[in-house]
């Protein structure tokens, strides 16, 4: 019997991609607010340039600058934000920088505009946020346009998103020239997030075929992308279609959400410093093992669509430049218990269990 899944689709963010978007996108920023908070970490903002795009378009604006957003955002920096916004009655935020930043600020936005702690955005109803406009100088975590926002939280020793369509961006402006100054390592790192959100996304559980039209376009752009990272060479074309398909990662997994390997890799974040994108793709193997058993014709789709020749072709990209870590059972043991809580596994195929996580890390600390 023929039977279509349910589609959903709300996506609210006004977007641009282009070079010098934000200064052609003037009146923008003229209007979404009278006195803005700018969120960014210490440096992405400024290296990138697109702070001082973004003062030279706010002239004559009220603006305060609040640049103490770390990697992998913690509760203590958005709470001292959110009491900023209230204190100055900033009526909207402005984020530069890379998802952390993006993050960082989605949280204030709400914290700016209702007094609560940073525990109730996981556990109370979001009612309130501050308009946003999102300004990305990384291209992997799409988070220009998701719903989603990831924090740190240190009591659970995990990373934890919580979700509001209040919290999507009014603007996103996606200036690829803003990931010019991002280092080797993080341009790798953040192109694995990119194309971690395309394949989860449309090996999900909830991928549809309008969630699979955003990840097989982002594969084919991300595709583009292998040999120049592969010979770490990042040309104008190669950064726009990382951009592009970070953009379609995000489109991707705001209809979806992720999977394990992203439940998986929090603990490398944590325990272990990973950059996010390594952290999931510390996985490559035993979760395209699990993928392919699962799911094959799917996951052989993704391989090809990603400009792979097959699975060994694949997992040795992706293995390349990741560091070796000693994880011993203990470890393993702890850090499934902490990624069988996030919601993402039951969106995995291959029903797995805690005990199938403790085996993933123990087989991804092997190799
Ligand atoms: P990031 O943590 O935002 O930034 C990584 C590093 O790159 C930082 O040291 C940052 O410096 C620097 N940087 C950023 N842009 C730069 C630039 N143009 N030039 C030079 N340096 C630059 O990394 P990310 O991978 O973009 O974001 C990761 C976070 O996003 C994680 O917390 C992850 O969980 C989250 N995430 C969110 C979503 C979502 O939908 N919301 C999806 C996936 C991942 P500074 O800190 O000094 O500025
Ligand atoms: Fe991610």
């Amino acid at each position: 019997m023929y039977q279509q899944t349910e589609i959903k689709s709300y996506m609210p963010v006004n977007l641009v991609i282009g070079r010098q978007c934000v200064s052609k996108g003037k009146k923008v920023f003229l209007e979404t607010g009278n006195k803005y908070l700018i969120v960014t970490g210490k440096s992405g903002a400024q290296k990138s340039g697109a702070l001082y795009d973004v003062l030279q378009v706010l002239a004559g604006k009220e603006y305060e600058v609040f640049n103490e957003i770390e990697e992998n955002p913690s509760f203590e920096s958005i709470q001292k934000a959110g009491q900023i916004c209230r204190d100055k009655k900033i009526d909207a935020i402005i984020a530069i920088g890379g998802g952390s930043a993006l993050d960082g600020a989605k949280a204030i936005a709400v914290l700016g505009a209702c007094e609560m702690e940073p525990m109730d955005l996981f556990e109370k109803e979001i009612k309130k946020a501050l308009p946003l406009i999102a300004i990305p100088t990384t291209a992997g975590t799409g988070s220009e346009v998701t719903p989603y926002s990831i924090l740190t939280i240190n009591k659970w020793q995990t990373k934890k998103s919580f979700a509001s369509s209040l919290i999507f961006p009014k603007h996103a402006f996606l200036d690829p020239g803003y990931t010019y100054s991002l280092s080797e390592y993080f341009t790798l790192s953040t192109a694995f997030d990119a194309a971690s959100h395309l394949f989860e996304s449309y090996l999900s559980k909830r991928s549809t075929s309008l969630s699979q039209m955003y990840a097989n376009q982002g594969m084919e752009s991300f595709s583009k992308c292998i040999g120049p990272l592969k010979e770490r060479k990042f040309d104008e074309e190669t950064r726009y279609n990382l951009m592009y398909a970070s953009y379609l990662g995000g489109m991707a997994i705001t209809h979806t959400g992720t999977t394990a390997m992203h439940a998986l890799g929090y603990s490398m974040t944590y325990f272990h410093n990973f950059p996010h994108g390594f952290a999931n793709l510390y996985f490559c193997r035993p979760y395209f093992t699990r993928m392919l058993k699962a799911v094959e014709d799917k996951t052989l789709h993704v391989i090809e669509k990603m400009g792979f020749k097959d699975y060994e072709d694949m997992c040795q990209f992706f293995e390349e430049p990741l560091d070796k870590v000693n994880l011993t059972l203990k470890d393993c043991e702890k850090y499934a218990s902490l990624a069988n809580m996030q919601a993402s596994i039951q969106l995995t195929y291959g029903d797995l269990k805690e005990k199938d996580l403790v085996d993933i890390y123990l087989e991804a600390a092997r190799l």
